[in-house]
């Protein structure tokens, strides 16, 4: 094979696909001389809500705060406690943490890596306010179960959507499937912004409301400060591009459940290599395509070496990290989540990489695996 160089995602082909309506989105904004709350953002939220089927969407500033001021907004805080799964980006704990509340980890199922509705069953306490699931990867959790558990305990479920723009399970939208869901728009994410962005999403009434003016000081006549806020807003320029990027979301997403497939064809059956594992109720939008090998770090080694460039999500669960050293868990607490974080690798994957750059990955893994039989 001849040496490539495969990125792990192409960030500069979806502006280059996409240069006239971006570009035109830009110039909009600038002519319009208002860049902070204005009718960009007004058009994102009625655009994203109805493609997600959910009655609200207010935008915010990043994932991290959709996921704080949606806690906020329920009251959630000091003496509470938030279901969230020990694997997971550590953004779904800090949220948790920023509203003073404590997270509760939980196990994941081994084969979909999301959480698991038996282990969560089993950590609520009289403390638990609420169940915040990640579809992590791009792939739905189970939240039927999840919907009923919260329903027989008085909880809320807040769906962590940061990576799953498109996700559906059972043919439902992910983003409107639990009591509110945060979103981010990080520019890696399936839909990207170009700088930081997010968005809550909700069909609750009273609580869509009190987002609104959570992310602008807690006011809703400018300068009438009713509670302490937040100044998290989702900008003019931002949703602009959003607004450019939304009606190629599921085009873009059917591109790399190509590439998911190639790989899951060609990569069937390798010893040691585990495969991403999705239920006939989810349809994947392949945020990361994740595999996991008890040599992970020689495989990455010899991919790199190869030009192929590979991530890790995420190399130290949030119950090891530096972070939470407060809380101190000790190693061997949560054994799935430590599995993932020593054997997952994340093979490039995107909507602007070729079957024959998939097709060289698949290449270079076969060869790692022959040589070290
Ligand atoms: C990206 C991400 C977030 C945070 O989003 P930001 O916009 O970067 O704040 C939260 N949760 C998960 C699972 C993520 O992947």
């Amino acid at each position: 094979m001849t040496q490539r160089k495969v990125p792990f995602l192409d960030m500069k082909s979806p502006y280059l696909e996409l240069k006239a309506e971006l570009d035109a989105a830009y110039q909009r904004v600038m002519d319009s001389g208002w860049y902070i709350l204005g009718g960009e953002v007004k058009a994102f939220e009625q655009e994203y809500a109805a493609y997600c089927g959910a009655r609200h969407c207010l935008g915010v500033g990043n994932g991290l705060e959709a996921l704080h001021l949606i806690l906020r907004g329920y009251g959630i805080g000091g003496g509470d406690e938030v279901i969230v799964p020990s694997n997971t980006y550590i953004a779904t704990w800090l949220a948790v943490s920023y509203a003073g509340a404590r997270p509760v980890p939980v196990e994941p199922d081994p084969h979909t890596y999301n959480l698991n509705p038996l282990r969560v069953e089993a950590a609520i306490t009289p403390q638990t306010r609420a169940i915040l699931p990640v579809h992590l990867y791009g792939q739905p959790a189970d939240i039927d179960p999840l919907m009923e558990l919260a329903g027989r305990h008085n909880l809320k479920v807040i769906e962590d959507a940061a990576q799953a723009q498109g996700t559906r399970y059972k043919g439902r939208q992910t983003g409107a499937l639990g009591h509110a869901a945060g979103v981010s728009f990080y520019p890696g994410k399936n839909l990207g912004a170009l700088g930081d962005a997010g968005a809550v999403l909700t069909d609750d009434d009273g609580l869509a409301e009190k987002i609104r003016m959570l992310r602008n000081y807690g006011s809703q006549v400018k300068y009438y400060n009713e509670f302490k806020g937040y100044n998290s807003r989702l900008d003019e320029l931002q949703a602009a591009f959003l607004r450019a990027k939304l009606p190629h979301l599921e085009e873009w997403n059917q591109r790399r459940a190509k590439i998911a497939a190639y790989y899951l064809e060609h990569l069937a059956g390798l010893p040691d290599l585990t495969l991403p594992f999705a239920p006939e109720w989810c349809s994947p939008i392949w945020h990361i395509f994740p595999v996991l090998h008890p040599r992970r770090d020689e495989l990455q080694k010899y991919l790199s070496g190869q030009g192929v460039d590979t991530l890790i999500h995420y190399p130290i669960p949030p119950h090891l990290s530096g972070a939470y050293a407060d809380m101190q868990i000790p190693q061997g607490s949560f054994p799935l989540a430590e599995h993932l974080a020593a054997c997952e690798l994340s093979l490039p994957m995107g909507p602007h990489l070729s079957l024959e750059d998939a097709a060289y990955v698949v290449g270079v893994i076969r060869q790692f695996i022959d040589s070290s039989k």
